[in-house]
């Protein structure tokens, strides 16, 4: 996961130049939900979905995976539910981590309604993450305010999920990078670990059962990048062949590639400590020519 950082303007803007209309229409129904002349929540956020991949990259904002730009790969999907928010439960697996929820004992609660139309609440996923894992699941540690009107206005709730879209939340690369394939916390205590935790284990980053396709995809572009980085410092490549392989190296680890963040700590690894990279290197070459998970 890393940052897509667009500014409202600009978000605006794309919004704009795909239906010139959307945003008075999204305004309108928010007030209409606000005033009680409208209780449905009927979609049309469905149109923006062509701003959203040409922000992203496209690509997944939760797990970095590539978007195919057709309408069967991805969701705009609602980061607060926009209708209830189901009951979470903290995995075994994050058990002795101090991760507390702040939530009924029982039931679902009211979502956030007049989120529903709200486009900084949007965003544009792969179906394993929206609809197999996020779904209406919102956990948090704070006080929930489902009626929030703007996502501003949320702050306090202590979500643990990060949202990597705009500049709002914390930037996901200072609370997760990686170790090889896997990702891990950066930080080593505070609520900053537990939201590195909770969003790992939540979109399963790490789970080479449930998102085999994901991990090996995320392998092949680091192999991808060791040639590159090999390339790039060997004393027997020629001049154009080191430009070549810079050239590689920035588009493999632009904003907009997919699997970035795995791709940067290696790089950083690489510069800081190089015998360490390329024996993690050889573990990830025999994961890759294994053909099993
Ligand atoms: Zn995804």
């Amino acid at each position: 996961m890393i940052r897509c950082a667009f500014t409202t303007v600009q978000l605006h803007t794309e919004i704009d130049a795909v239906s010139p209309t959307w945003r008075v229409r999204a305004l309108r129904r928010t007030e209409a939900l606000k005033n009680g002349t409208q209780r449905r929540i009927t979609s049309m956020w469905s149109e923006t979905k062509p701003a959203f991949m040409k922000l992203q990259g496209p690509k997944c904002p939760f797990c970095e995976k590539w978007l195919e730009d057709q309408a069967i790969e991805q969701d705009v999907e609602h980061f607060r539910p926009k209708n209830n928010v189901k009951r979470w439960r903290v995995p075994s697996a994050l058990s002795g981590h101090g991760i507390t929820l702040s939530q009924p004992a029982t039931g679902s609660e009211p979502g956030y309604r007049l989120l529903a139309y709200h486009p900084e609440n949007y965003a544009a996923a792969c179906k394993t993450c929206n609809s197999v894992l996020k779904r209406d699941y919102f956990p948090i540690g704070g006080v929930r305010n489902s009626a929030a009107d703007n996502v501003g206005s949320c702050r306090d709730e202590k979500a643990y999920l990060i949202f990597p879209l705009g500049t709002r939340d914390d930037d996901p690369e200072k609370l997760i990078e990686f170790h090889g394939l896997s990702p891990q916390p950066t930080k080593s205590r505070g609520f900053k670990r537990k939201r590195a935790l909770v969003t790992i284990d939540f979109f399963k980053l790490d789970d080479l059962d449930q998102r085999k396709g994901l991990i090996r995809e995320r392998a092949s572009k680091l192999e991808h990048l060791y040639f590159a980085l090999k390339e790039r410092d060997s004393p027997n490549s020629t001049q154009m062949e080191v430009n070549q392989a810079q050239q590689a190296i920035t588009n493999l680890t632009k904003p907009t590639a997919s699997h970035v963040n795995c791709l940067r700590s290696f790089q950083r690894l690489w510069e800081m400590r190089n015998a360490e990279a390329r024996q993690l290197y050889e573990a990830i070459a025999a994961y890759l020519s294994s053909g099993s998970d």
